[in-house]
């Protein structure tokens, strides 16, 4: 097995520790740089292996980017497609909905898409919901096209 990011070859040890922190095959240098950005940014481990997924289909990514008010989890910047990982579902207020509705709404103004994905999503059908997402990243090239 090697690193996802550098084809580092992994050792047993790194491997299974990987696969139990992040379910990714990273190496030990790549897997902190991860955690780090989870930690910082409160980015969900659930948009990194969104990441990898959507880099084995060919399509670059952008993990916490900045979009000059907050910070998103996922952004395929090309298309203007913002990602969120919803974490903490059935727990969520009338406030937090409206929160998400009018963040949505004000990203839409700014020619953004922002979609939500429930982190089980991710955890049950990780592969369904990338091709999902590849599908609205080809929806929306084409509609700029159009444009
Ligand atoms: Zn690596």
């Amino acid at each position: 097995m090697t690193c996802l990011e550098c084809q580092k070859e992994l050792s047993y040890l790194d491997h299974r520790e990987a696969l139990e922190l992040l379910n990714l095959e990273l190496c030990p240098a790549h897997r902190n740089r991860m955690v780090k950005l989870m930690r910082t940014h409160e980015v969900p481990v659930e948009a990194i292996q969104l990441y990898y997924g959507l880099k084995k289909m060919g399509i670059r990514a952008m993990l916490a980017w900045w979009d000059g008010k907050k910070t998103v989890h996922l952004a395929v910047s090309r298309v203007k497609l913002n990602i969120e990982i919803d974490t903490g579902h059935g727990a969520m207020t009338h406030d937090q909905a409206m929160n998400d509705l009018e963040e949505t709404m004000h990203s839409f103004k700014n020619g953004f898409t922002t979609i939500r994905i429930p982190d089980f999503l991710v955890h049950k059908y990780l592969q369904e919901t990338l091709v999902n997402i590849e599908g609205i990243i080809e929806g929306l090239r084409s509609n700029i096209k159009v444009v």
